[in-house]
């Protein structure tokens, strides 16, 4: 797992905007919110529903405004990297991974299982349900 933050903060720091004032901290603060944002998906990924999101909003100040998506789609490959690795390595069953299995029950009463869409806390058999949530319960607005 270390590797993928040292690999995420290699991929964002030639468009950091460098600091005169203080040379380095913005490559510090960058490679200290990767670090966080690997180690928490590691950790506690239950309680870390959008690794991706949150990273972004941190560190997004650090890049100008026309490199911020092209940041943003990085920040999500790199998560997406941490994620597979995760569940390769502690499969699909142990407790921390539950964040990718859809949030569903089947009809036997059972958590469904199923790998969710991506953005989605649901499989492709249970995307309706997604659309029956109030947005807030989607947990769009959650950091
Ligand atoms: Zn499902």
């Amino acid at each position: 797992m270390y590797e993928l933050s040292r690999d995420l903060y290699r991929a964002l720091k030639p468009s950091v905007i460098p600091d005169p004032r203080q040379p380095g901290r913005a490559e510090r603060l960058l490679l200290a919110a990767c670090e966080q944002t690997v180690e928490r998906i590691a950790r506690d990924l239950r309680r870390y529903p959008r690794p991706a999101r949150h990273l972004f909003s941190q560190i997004r100040f650090l890049f100008p405004l026309q490199e911020q998506l092209q940041a943003y789609r990085i920040i999500e490959d790199h998560v997406q990297a941490a994620l597979e690795r995760l569940e390769s390595e502690v499969g699909p069953d142990a407790g921390r991974a539950t964040a990718l299995r859809c949030a569903s029950i089947n009809r036997k009463g059972k958590p469904c299982g199923r790998e969710p869409l991506r953005g989605s806390r649901f499989c492709p058999s249970h995307k309706h349900l997604e659309a029956v949530l109030p947005p807030a319960h989607r947990g769009l607005y959650v950091a």
